[in-house]
């Protein structure tokens, strides 16, 4: 069985898949493993029924064990042996191009890029640890956030800086959520059969965090989030890209350090900071419908800067096979997709009502048939994507 893992500095979200490579991925249970290092709390949903236990996690080593013997007790595994790999999500590897096997080289390049996501890697590297040591036989492979993004050219990962920040210290758009695009590219490929390196699209990944990729052939060619994942579009809780001289200023009327004022950019701002109300998307749908003007101005905000931003990347494509909408707002919010494409004027891009309001399966065509470029929701599967290409090692 291969074992997906995405970790946090407090929690371990998990996924177990059965290991048929040729077969249909078949998941078997998942779960979330909370509150390590204050007390714990484990989740699992099991044949459709969900169980949670109160648990001792002092660490994530001691959280790993319990969740392990959780699969032992409900039956699901006998031996540890068992899980064959284990397949990480890592937000930041640097110049990893690819999923790679965690070897000291691999795990050093994930400990040097702690600078670039000081909020990301430390949970991998703590996960990567205890799992070493529970499953030492198991293959561990790392998923790379930013792997993707790898074919970006110079002329859009580079900002307009002085061009020894890139050359000495890598000041440079890296571009995240590289797994969501990957999964997008091969699932649009494969259900439209039309040649993946032959696909250009424009990929609007919405969900708390968010971000879109301009993709050429198949490849990323610009993204919009960049040196880290707080640039941007604007997000749940996260301001995405604004004026740089705005933080000095804040830190000298809120007498606070730079990051102090760093971490209000990236959890009280966004839908957030502008609404004053909340950082999910449904809340402010209510709200604005009922007439709070400070959540449609957030709403609004957020789908202008979205619809901005799928112009601009039109703009570096020779044609578009289709515009996609995916993650929590974008496979959910009909919404939301109707007004960002209302806010697209130039191009004579529309919807299909009907299409738009039904039920998003996996894949679904929600543009009208004189639609200048075709528009799709797809629903992404970060976890599956990590488990295909973890798959490859064994
Ligand atoms: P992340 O993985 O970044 O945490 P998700 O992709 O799960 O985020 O998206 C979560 C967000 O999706 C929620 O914060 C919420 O705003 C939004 N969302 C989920 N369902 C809906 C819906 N029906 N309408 C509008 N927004 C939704």
């Amino acid at each position: 069985m291969v074992l997906v893992i995405n970790s946090g500095s407090s929690s371990i979200k998990f996924k177990l898949y059965s290991k048929q490579p040729s077969q249909h991925e078949q998941v078997i249970l998942e779960g979330l493993a909370e509150r390590i290092t204050l007390d714990g709390v484990l989740t699992i949903k099991y044949k459709s029924e969900k169980t949670t236990w109160h648990m001792d996690f002092q660490n994530h080593e001691k959280a790993v064990k319990g969740i392990l013997s959780k699969f032992q007790e409900l039956g699901v595994i006998k031996t540890i042996d068992e899980i064959v790999a284990v397949g990480f999500r890592v937000v930041n590897g640097g110049l990893i191009t690819e999923p790679t096997v965690i070897n000291e080289v691999v795990y050093k390049a994930i400990f040097d890029n702690i600078e670039f996501a000081p909020l990301h890697n430390p949970g991998a590297l703590v996960a990567i640890d205890a799992f070493k040591k529970v499953t030492p036989n198991a293959v561990l492979v790392g998923n790379f956030d930013n792997a993707f993004h790898h074919t970006i050219p110079k002329d859009n990962f580079l900002y307009p800086l002085p061009i020894e920040w890139y050359q000495k210290y890598n000041v440079r758009k890296f571009g995240f959520h590289g797994l969501s695009y990957q999964y997008i590219v091969e699932k649009f490929a494969e259900l439209s059969k039309l040649n993946k390196e032959n696909l250009n699209l424009v990929v609007c990944h919405l969900g708390s965090g968010s971000s879109m990729a301009c993709i050429k052939n198949g490849e990323s060619l610009d993204t919009t989030m960049g040196f880290t994942p707080l640039g941007g579009l604007m997000m749940g809780t996260r301001s995405g890209d604004i004026d740089p001289s705005i933080l000095e200023f804040m830190t000298k009327k809120l007498s606070m350090t730079i990051s102090e004022v760093t971490e209000l950019l990236n959890k009280k701002s966004g839908l957030l900071g502008l609404s004053g109300i909340s950082a999910d998307m449904r809340d402010l749908t209510i709200a604005s419908a009922k007439g709070d003007e400070q959540a449609s101005l957030a709403v609004n905000k957020y789908e202008q800067l979205v619809a901005d931003h799928i112009v601009k990347f039109i703009n570096k494509l020779p044609y578009v096979d289709a515009i996609i909408f995916t993650a929590g707002i974008g496979e959910n919010s009909s919404e939301n997709r109707q007004g960002i494409i209302d806010k697209i004027k130039i191009l004579n891009i529309n919807l299909d009502q009907t299409a738009n309001n039904e039920k998003i399966e996996n894949f679904n065509l929600i543009s009208a048939e004189n639609s200048a470029i075709p528009v799709y929701v797809i629903k992404t599967d970060e976890e599956s994507m990590i488990y295909q290409n973890t798959l490859k090692f064994l």
